[in-house]
């Protein structure tokens, strides 16, 4: 069957085999393993990784033609859904201690990311996740307090996830080449985090104070609080900062009292 890949579904396929592999091996795949790979496209890292032989592999891939690709090619080898990965529930998974892998699609890798930390007791579920994302995702997920890229998706990552950067990999390495660099992650869930109740809020909070980044923190500490005083001097938070140099703690602390009005 030809491929035409699907600019819409962010088909940039892996080609290099050296990084192929060196993507399998930071997996530390061993017999016992669950494997989940989103996105397999036409099956270039999923045929690494079978190589590892896993005790359980499935795939989830949107693309009905390239589900198709993958049946021919791997048989029952390994359980293949066709299903968007925004949509696909986690539950059934329960306590299996997955690896996942992805070469993600670029225009919902985040998206993707921030629903994985909604899931609570994320370190039961997953072992490790072993990702590519575009270059500035990466830089954003890795950034910290004071820099140009800190926000958001670093507070969040974070809160949940010990993060690695392992390389940058050139567009070169994929067909077709995307027009971005990307950038190799791998992620582990944190055994303790700061105890939060739910994600959402830390989500809604950190949306607040980086929608206008470049404003004294006052305006969104008003936005939240009523008695935005009162919590701005038990945190010692100087109202006159901005919200990139507030550290994550902070931010977590600042979601706890939210939390705690919310009762
Ligand atoms: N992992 C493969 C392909 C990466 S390209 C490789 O490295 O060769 C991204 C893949 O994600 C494509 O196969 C695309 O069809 C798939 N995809 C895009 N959006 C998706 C979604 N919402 N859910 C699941 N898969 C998706």
């Amino acid at each position: 069957m030809k491929i035409s890949p699907k600019k819409s579904l962010g088909q940039n396929f892996l080609t290099d085999k050296k990084i192929l592999n060196q993507i399998v091996n930071l997996g530390e795949i061993d017999k016992n393993d669950t494997i989940i790979e989103i996105g397999p496209g036409t099956g270039n890292l999923t045929e690494e990784i079978l190589k590892k032989n896993p005790k359980n592999f499935t795939v989830i891939e949107k693309d009905k033609n390239l589900v198709q690709i993958l049946k021919n090619k791997f048989g029952n080898r390994i359980e293949i859904i066709n299903e968007d990965i925004l949509k696909f529930s986690h539950n059934k998974y329960d306590n299996k201690k997955i690896i996942i892998f992805g070469n993600l699609p670029y225009n919902i890798s985040t998206q993707i990311l921030v629903n994985w930390l909604r899931i609570e007791n994320l370190e039961n579920y997953c072992k490790k996740f072993i990702l590519l994302f575009q270059k500035e995702v990466a830089e954003r997920i890795t950034a910290e307090d004071n820099s140009k890229n800190y926000g958001r998706l670093s507070i969040l990552s974070s809160w949940k996830l010990d993060i690695k950067k392992i390389k940058d990999i050139n567009p070169s390495s994929f067909f077709p080449s995307p027009k971005v660099m990307s950038s190799l992650l791998v992620l582990e869930p944190k055994k303790n985090y700061y105890n939060l109740k739910n994600s959402k809020n830390l989500e809604h909070i950190t949306n607040i104070f980086f929608n206008q980044r470049r404003k004294m923190i006052k305006k969104p500490m008003k936005l939240i609080f009523k008695n935005f005083e009162d919590v701005a001097k038990s945190l010692s938070l100087d109202l006159n900062l901005r919200p990139q140099n507030l550290s994550k703690l902070t931010y977590y602390k600042i979601c706890s009292y939210y939390e705690k009005l919310l009762n």
